[in-house]
C-alpha cells in the first residue's frame, strides 16, 4: 500500500477501495484500479495548475485570441474534460508526451505552438 498511500489520502483510497470491493471485484482488480484513479488524479490536478498559471496567447499565424491549451495525459475527471473541450477551452493531446509537443492549439486556424517566452 505504500505506493498508493503517497498518490492520494489514504481516506480516499480506503473509501474507493470499499466501492471497488462492494462491487464484487478480485482483490487484484481493485489494487490495479486504485494505482490507476490516484496516478490520474494527480495528472489532472498538475494540468489545471498549468492551465491557471498562464493567461491564453494570441495565435501566432492568424493572431486570434481563440486558441486552447492542450490537454496531455488522460483526465481524472471526465466531465470536466468533455466541458473544457466543448467550451473549446482546452484541446486533447493524447497521452503520449514528447518534448516538441505543442502547449497551445488555435481554435480558428488549428496552428499548434508552444510558446517558451514566459516559461
Ligand atoms: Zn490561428
Amino acid at each position: 500500500m505504500n505506493d498508493l498511500e503517497r498518490k492520494g489520502s489514504v481516506k480516499d483510497i480506503i473509501k474507493r477501495e470499499q466501492e471497488l470491493l462492494d462491487e464484487g471485484r478480485p482483490e487484484k482488480e481493485i489494487l490495479q484500479l486504485l494505482e490507476d484513479e490516484f496516478e490520474e488524479k494527480r495528472i489532472e490536478k498538475v494540468g489545471e495548475e498549468n492551465n491557471s498559471n498562464e493567461p491564453n496567447p494570441n495565435c501566432p499565424e492568424c493572431k486570434s485570441k481563440n486558441v486552447a491549451w492542450i490537454f496531455y495525459g488522460y483526465p481524472g475527471d471526465m466531465e470536466w474534460y468533455l466541458e473544457a473541450i466543448a467550451k473549446k477551452e482546452i484541446a486533447p493531446g493524447g497521452c503520449t508526451v514528447t518534448d516538441h509537443d505543442p502547449k497551445w492549439r488555435c481554435n480558428d486556424c488549428y496552428h499548434g505552438w508552444r510558446k517558451r517566452d514566459d516559461d
